[in-house]
């Protein structure tokens, strides 16, 4: 291996471990483990298969999301988490996916007032008033972008690659209700940032052969 790869393969390393430990941090709040976990990786070691967060990390979390709708459910559930634990998000996600109609774009752009109504009114989500309408809202844009860019995902691709602090300003732009966090989050957990796991974590390989976005761009890695 040349110096220059390896040195190209210390800095992934290091960005690697600086994203894995701030990534889904919040969870930790509630575990009262006697030492803090430094990774979701690490965190969710502790559970079985069948457990929510275990689901998620093992085929879902940094893995490439191909479906606008998917796209779209993972950022109105960041938005939801906003000052919640991602377990309330994760416990309540089939709930979600019932209330928004399985997060067709199209319709959540169309709801009108009845909509907004049941919506605060259904006790197995999070009744927001301001994230619902955020929810709303976004819709119409991503709708927008759809039409502008051929799909949400496009846009993505279109902007990629970014740092973090460049997403967040585009998506404060074009969105309600994005702030770092939830556009950090929605990013890494969708593959276009990285450092969802950690590179010993068994699901790092599998996370890796679904395409992220981050990875097909070695040299911004090293560039954080
Ligand atoms: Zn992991």
């Amino acid at each position: 291996m040349s110096r220059k790869a390896r040195k190209d393969r210390k800095d992934k390393n290091q960005t690697l471990r600086f994203f894995a430990s701030i990534a889904r941090h919040k969870h930790f709040e509630q575990y009262h483990m006697a030492e803090k976990p430094k990774s979701y990786c690490e965190a969710v070691e502790q559970y079985d298969s069948s457990n929510v967060h275990r689901m998620y990390h093992d085929s879902k979390y940094g893995f490439r999301i191909e479906e606008d709708d998917k796209l779209f459910e993972l950022l109105i559930l960041e938005i939801f988490q906003a000052g919640l634990s991602w377990t309330t998000i994760l416990n309540k996600r089939e709930n979600f996916n019932h209330a928004f109609h399985c997060f067709d774009i199209s319709k959540v752009a169309a709801y009108q007032e009845e909509d907004r109504q049941r919506l605060l009114n259904d006790a197995g989500i999070i009744r927001n008033r301001l994230k619902i309408d955020a929810a709303i809202h976004n819709a119409n844009v991503v709708l927008q972008l759809k039409r502008e860019f051929g799909s949400f995902g496009k846009w993505l691709d279109q902007n990629h690659p970014r740092s973090k602090q460049e997403w967040v300003k585009l998506f404060k732009q074009t969105f309600k209700f994005t702030g770092g966090e939830i556009v950090n989050e929605f990013l890494m957990s969708c593959g276009y940032l990285p450092g969802a796991h950690i590179e010993d974590c068994p699901v790092y390989k599998d996370a890796i052969k679904s395409n992220p976005p981050w990875f097909k761009n070695p040299a911004f890695i090293g560039n954080f």
